[in-house]
């Protein structure tokens, strides 16, 4: 496991990204540590989880399981027990592992018991549908993908609920919502690989990690 990436903004207000403290402030020499308590290095939380941990979520995951910003994108949807329901060539694969390093979204309120109850149902009977069968129509990557399984499931459950404030997300907002955290997503991984090539990142303030 890969340590935690610390960042600590200097007294020269400049912000280190690092995995462990240097004595001296890279950017203006003086030292790092037994500075200004509000000061103290707090840890970047990396924005990828464990998609099987989750329950009724939006997922965004790389194609390789890599976040390195080259690969593809690819969309799910998990039930309540963490299966990660997804459309490929191969039709809707139902995936207990694979989708550990993802993105997650939350697609319910968290009180929704109601939906909570129908939503495996629900997944599985829209998974069935002749529309994700790939004997009977054929994934395209432009317009009938992995995304368009993921909107038509959530415009789905709208319709089947007659438009229910217990969904958070709707579909329409799916790609709007999720394409800031992709983002800071690739930036944090061009952070991590910078770190293993370097002891730290001196950012000025407020700007982002390298690309
Ligand atoms: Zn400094």
């Amino acid at each position: 496991m890969e340590p935690v990436v610390l960042r600590v903004r200097h007294e020269c207000l400049r912000d280190i990204f690092c995995f462990s403290l240097p004595a001296l402030c890279p950017a203006c020499h003086r030292p790092l540590a037994g500075g200004r308590p509000h000061r103290a290095p707090v840890s970047v939380p990396d924005p990828l989880g464990d998609g099987h941990g989750t329950s009724c979520r939006f997922l965004v995951a790389w194609t390789g399981r890599d976040s390195d910003g080259v690969a593809e994108l690819h969309a799910g949807i998990s039930d309540t027990s963490g299966v990660v329901y997804n459309y490929t060539e191969r039709g809707v694969l139902r995936e207990r592992r694979g989708w550990e390093r993802c993105l997650s979204f939350p697609l319910l309120r968290p009180d929704a018991f109601h939906l909570l109850a129908q939503w495996d149902g629900y997944l599985e009977r829209f998974s069935r549908g002749p529309s994700w069968d790939p004997t009977r129509r054929s994934f395209c990557d432009d317009s009938h993908n992995c995304l368009t399984f993921c909107v038509a499931f959530v415009n789905g459950v709208l319709a089947a609920e007659g438009g229910h404030g217990d969904v958070v997300v709707h579909a329409g907002d799916l790609t709007r919502v999720t394409a800031p955290a992709v983002r800071r997503a690739r930036e944090y991984a061009a952070l991590r690989r910078h770190l293993r090539r370097h002891p730290f990142y001196v950012a000025p303030s407020a700007s982002p990690p390298p690309s």
